[in-house]
């Protein structure tokens, strides 16, 4: 667990460390409180909207000095907010408002080329906020939703295994057996969870900590990314739009486990008790969108250079394809 971690109601403000001239990047459902909050910082506030590279870029140069950057909101104002410290080799500090991923506890600089995502390079907060008043703003939906990068652990140690028993991987079973209770965990936790209370939210940023340090220990996010990434990658590459992570991650762990034949029932139950909303119709994919992103997953991961998982040993044809999304029992 990080030791720089900071639980608590309504301590934002107080926790934030001195600094002569914070940018604070935040997101447009936050921003508010954000200010309302942060008057008395002297802040210069960014709102975040895009990953993609070219405006990172762009307003990287257009901003004024300055002696640290907070990020408080989701995923976009967070991965900004590690981008704009990093090539200003400034203090980081990050708040989530949302425990939708978990980029707030990774040190990787994620950015949009062209639609794909791509790793610059790392930086390391010097303080990471959790602040309860500010996470329950979120809909709880979308908290709930963040659990859904770790039940990727699932679909993502079966792919591991497979790869390492083909010659294309190094297994760790400490790691694995490790990573494994932490699906445990959160087995047992899952309705704290799905309420998103104070307990629930500390619990699930505990989870992603721990999900962290393991992937780190293992020198490669092989313990909690797979298949189920690879095929959400895909979507999100082939139909863009705001997807919510977890519940886009949520419907591949799904989808894989029936490809994996790995307990596809306990993963469909497991999404029930955390309540997250996997159903393509709710990510607003079609029947059709399903089966093609299934087919296409393959040759996206392997132009990607993705890492080797059932996707390279189980071909999806249009049997498979028809087979798979028939067992997710929501089109009909
Ligand atoms: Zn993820």
């Amino acid at each position: 667990m990080a030791d720089n971690i900071l639980f608590g109601e309504r301590i934002l403000t107080d926790a934030l460390p001195t600094v002569a001239r914070w940018l604070v990047v935040t997101a447009p459902p936050v921003r508010q409180w954000v200010e309302r909050h942060l008057r008395a910082h002297t802040a210069l506030f960014h709102e975040a909207t895009t990953l993609d590279e070219k405006s990172l870029v762009t307003l990287e140069s257009s901003l004024p000095p300055v002696d640290g950057v907070l990020g408080v909101g989701g995923g976009v104002a967070i991965d900004t907010a590690k981008y704009l410290a990093w090539r200003r080799q400034v203090t980081l500090c990050l708040a989530p408002s949302v425990i939708s991923v978990d980029a707030f506890l990774t040190e990787s600089i994620a950015v949009r080329r062209k639609g794909r995502v791509h790793y610059l390079g790392e930086v390391y907060p010097q303080m990471v906020i959790v602040d309860f008043s500010l996470v329950s703003t979120a809909p709880a939906e979308l908290n709930r939703a963040g659990a859904g990068d770790i039940l990727s652990i699932h679909t993502a140690l079966w792919d591991w295994k497979l790869a390492a028993d083909a010659g294309h991987a190094h297994f760790l079973p400490d790691i694995a057996s490790e990573s494994r209770q932490l699906l445990e965990f959160l087995a047992e936790t899952a309705e704290e969870i799905r309420d998103a209370t104070p307990d629930g939210i500390r619990t699930l940023v505990e989870l992603y900590a721990g999900e962290v340090e393991l992937c780190r220990r293992a020198g490669s996010s092989r313990p909690e990314e797979g298949s189920e990434h690879f095929w959400a990658y895909n979507v999100e590459y082939r139909y863009p739009r705001p997807y919510v992570h977890g519940e886009l991650v949520s419907l591949g762990v799904l989808l894989m486990a029936y490809l994996q034949d790995n307990a596809p029932d306990w993963v469909a139950d497991m999404v029930k008790r955390l309540g997250i909303r996997w159903q393509p119709q709710h990510l607003g994919l079609s029947r059709e969108e399903v089966l093609e992103s299934l087919l296409t997953a393959r040759a996206y991961a392997e132009e990607d250079g993705l890492a080797y998982s059932v996707l390279n040993a189980r071909p999806i044809d249009t049997t498979v394809a028809e087979k798979i999304v028939q067992s997710l029992n929501v089109f009909g």
